[in-house]
């Protein structure tokens, strides 16, 4: 029998899940290894037992706590599938910002009935045991994670930062313009997918393991900045660890 798999979504915009349908050819060649049961963009499965389960998006409210332990106690393995599920994504922004005023930065006017909720990821509530980070998710990155839980394997993401990828790249440093970057503090594995396209790292795959805080610092400090002068670019992508 093929492993089982679902997809599921949380508070999210579904971006991660339409990266995996984008994969199109490679998408359907997947389908030839494992059942797909539940993939809500596309289809709506039956409550059955999972080997994998795909779980997009944060987490907002008590009910989608509910929810998210149901599946949990359905797969033999979850994975949180984006940055918002991973770190809570851009919806770290909801501990520190009024509900109003991220509904007039995203539709342009306030929204009404709108509430104050704090987003989490999904390790605050259920064990997870293979993430896919980023915002989207890197499609090469989830094929490869698959093809690895597929034999029983959960690979390691990559413990150092955004820099070390950048540097490989021969990309100027934006430092060197003026431009403040988290790459520093950043995990890689997007091959420095902003800076390349000439743009600074927003942080988007989460915190590298053991982020080495002081050589930061130094850099920020010798361009006149603080760490407190760059918190409200890491919030973007990420909870503080007394959130989290
Ligand atoms: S991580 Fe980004 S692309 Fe994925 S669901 Fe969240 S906001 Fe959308
Ligand atoms: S700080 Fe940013 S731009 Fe500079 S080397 Fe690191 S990742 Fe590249
Ligand atoms: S450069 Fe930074 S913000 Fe851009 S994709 Fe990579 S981790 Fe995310």
């Amino acid at each position: 029998m093929k492993p089982r798999v679902g997809f599921f979504d949380f508070t999210s915009c579904e971006g991660c899940q339409l990266t995996v349908l984008n994969l199109e050819e490679e998408f359907l060649e997947l389908l030839e290894l494992v059942e797909v049961v539940e993939f809500r963009e596309v289809m709506a499965g039956d409550a059955v037992p999972l080997d994998i389960a795909f779980v997009e998006g944060s987490i907002a409210s008590p009910a989608e706590v509910q929810r998210l332990e149901r599946i949990r106690e359905r797969c033999r393995t979850l994975v949180a599938l984006g940055a918002c599920a991973d770190t809570a994504g851009v919806n770290a922004l909801s501990h520190f910002c009024d509900p109003q005023e991220l509904a007039r930065s995203a539709f342009g006017r306030p929204v009404e009935g709108i509430e104050k909720t704090l987003a989490r990821p999904l390790s605050c509530f259920v064990t997870v045991d293979a993430r896919v980070p980023g915002c989207p998710i890197d499609g090469r990155e989830f094929l490869g994670l698959l093809q690895s839980l597929l034999v029983g394997r959960v690979p390691e993401l990559p413990g150092y930062s955004v820099c070390v990828e950048c540097k490989l790249g021969e990309h100027p440093c934006t430092f060197e313009k003026g431009t403040v970057c988290l790459g520093p503090v950043t995990r890689a594995g997007c091959r420095a997918l902003c800076i390349a396209g000439g743009d600074r790292c927003r942080g988007c795959r989460g915190l590298v393991d053991n982020p080495r805080a002081q050589p930061y610092r130094q850099i920020l400090e010798e361009h006149g900045l603080t760490v407190n002068d760059i918190l409200a670019e890491f919030r973007i992508f990420n909870l503080p660890p007394d959130r989290s």
